[in-house]
């Protein structure tokens, strides 16, 4: 009986009880879901009444105009329409407000909690893990305030964190936060010749305006959840002791990797004349032919190079994302003192990790020591199953819709802060994710999560004024 519940969980949303109930009444004479059903308020009637008006008259409408059903196999597919053409943009979907939690994948294998928890713990290489401590990783650019996708990863991080302290009370287990410093500043992008380049958001200091919001975050969590939290820039990474080595060892085989990997493994270093910091986006100008060191190219200022055993040398490395976790890993990797997790959004789960971290972890380390396990947290995404993208709201100010919705709080950690048992909603939610690892390895929409977090007694403080207009989280 349990296992053919456990996966169907029915919605408890105070105003769309009803709904829920009818359809898991109706459910129940097949014997797939169980209802526990009930209405004790007015409010409740009231939707309940508006709900069965509104099937009774789509029911006639159908029954009145019946669709003769003709299929045409040879027909070209409809187009799917796009917004600026979707002429029923403004009727929402009627559905049942079930939550299904479909196991496949890691959630067929890891689904239980024993054997999810006791798979992370079997992460140690080392025999001596009862004096080793556990850290796990998180990171951002902090190029605007963090949305409630940031929030996920971040809370994810937390409560794994806590649950393994608890399995381990011997084991120091913390989380380990790194700003991505290195990442463009807003405005601070330039084509010069046909090539990209880039100021970085720690040379102008706009890291700093929004890194206080990440930190009241990680701070407000870590007190919550008793886990200790570390902050640190990139350069954590680059004053590892096995950096040096590391570096040099990509640098001599970066010639290894095929054209079409180059491009999308890159390593940069700002130009290093006072008032410039123009980096090649893309490393195109990049040279590794001679040992130990690697030459750039300022269109300005001409070449400069970075010689890879020189401590401040190396400081002034810098490395888009795919490259960046790859040294991440290897360091981590390699790391005698802790176990290391990283904790990251889905959308970097698949082919990107496979194409552009397991294949060229061997083409340019010939590196086969141990990689640190990778947790995936759930995908937040928007109406359509997109993720909810920071880029897109800095740049283009998606997304105006939750503010119209008075949802504000899922774009600015800030706002989200500021709501009553907002934090303490989003902990107990994830918790919930990780005490049933089933429902862990998926996404999440905009509106689920809006709905979980009410349902754990979120509320909007009447202080707080949900008009934040678009562009106000943004780098300046
Ligand atoms: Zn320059």
């Amino acid at each position: 009986m349990f296992s053919r519940l456990r996966f169907v969980r029915q919605s408890t949303y105070p105003s769309l009880r009803y709904a829920t109930g009818t359809f898991l009444q109706t459910q129940s004479s097949v014997g797939t879901m169980q209802s526990t059903h009930e209405m004790n308020s007015s409010k409740d009637h009231k939707m309940a009444r508006c709900y069965q008006r509104s099937r009774r008259r789509n029911i006639a409408r159908n029954a009145n105009n019946p669709v003769p059903i003709t299929v045409d196999v040879m027909a070209q597919p409809p187009r799917v329409r796009r917004t600026e053409d979707h002429q029923d943009r403004n009727k929402p979907l009627e559905h049942d407000w079930a939550v299904h939690d479909p196991i496949g994948g890691a959630s067929h294998y890891f689904g239980s909690n024993g054997s999810f928890m006791s798979y992370i713990a079997s992460s140690s290489q080392y025999t001596d893990v009862a004096q080793r401590p556990i850290r796990i990783h998180i990171g951002a650019q902090p190029n605007c305030r963090p949305h409630i996708g940031n929030l996920v990863t971040f809370t994810t991080a937390f409560v794994l964190a806590s649950s393994i302290q608890k399995l381990f009370p011997s084991r120091k287990v913390e989380v380990v936060f790194t700003f991505v410093d290195s990442a463009p500043a807003v405005g601070g992008a330039r084509e010069i010749g046909g090539i990209k380049y880039q100021v970085s958001l720690g040379r102008t200091g706009a890291a700093d305006k929004m890194g206080q919001s990440f930190e009241t975050f990680l701070q407000s969590i870590s007190t919550l959840t008793k886990i200790p939290v570390q902050i640190y820039d990139q350069s954590f990474w680059r004053s590892n002791p096995h950096f040096p080595s590391v570096m040099k060892k990509i640098a001599s085989n970066y010639g290894k990797l095929s054209p079409l990997l180059r491009d999308k493994l890159v390593i940069r270093a700002p130009c290093p004349v006072a008032g410039c910091g123009l980096t090649d986006k893309h490393g195109i100008n990049n040279n590794y032919t001679t040992p130990g060191t690697i030459q750039f190219t300022c269109p300005i200022h001409g070449a400069h190079h970075v010689d890879l055993s020189a401590t401040s040398d190396l400081q002034r490395l810098e490395f888009n994302t795919p490259m960046r976790n790859l040294v991440r890993v290897i360091l981590m990797g390699m790391d005698e003192t802790a176990d290391w997790i990283q904790c990251t959004a889905g959308d970097y789960a698949g082919f990107y990790m496979e194409q552009l971290l397991h294949r060229p972890l061997r083409v340019l380390t010939e590196h086969e020591g141990p990689v640190p396990y990778i947790l995936y947290a759930p995908l937040v995404q928007d109406w359509s199953g997109a993720k909810l993208s920071k880029s897109l709201y800095v740049k283009h100010g998606a997304y105006d819709y939750l503010i119209q919705m008075a949802r504000g709080y899922m774009l600015d950690s800030d706002l989200f802060m500021a709501m009553d048992h907002g934090l303490e909603g989003l902990v107990s939610l994830v918790g919930d994710w990780v005490r049933e690892p089933f429902r862990l390895f998926r996404p999440y929409s905009v509106d689920y999560i809006h709905c979980e977090l009410q349902k754990r007694g979120m509320r909007n403080r009447p202080s707080i004024s949900e008009g934040f207009g678009k562009g106000s989280n943004l780098v300046k």
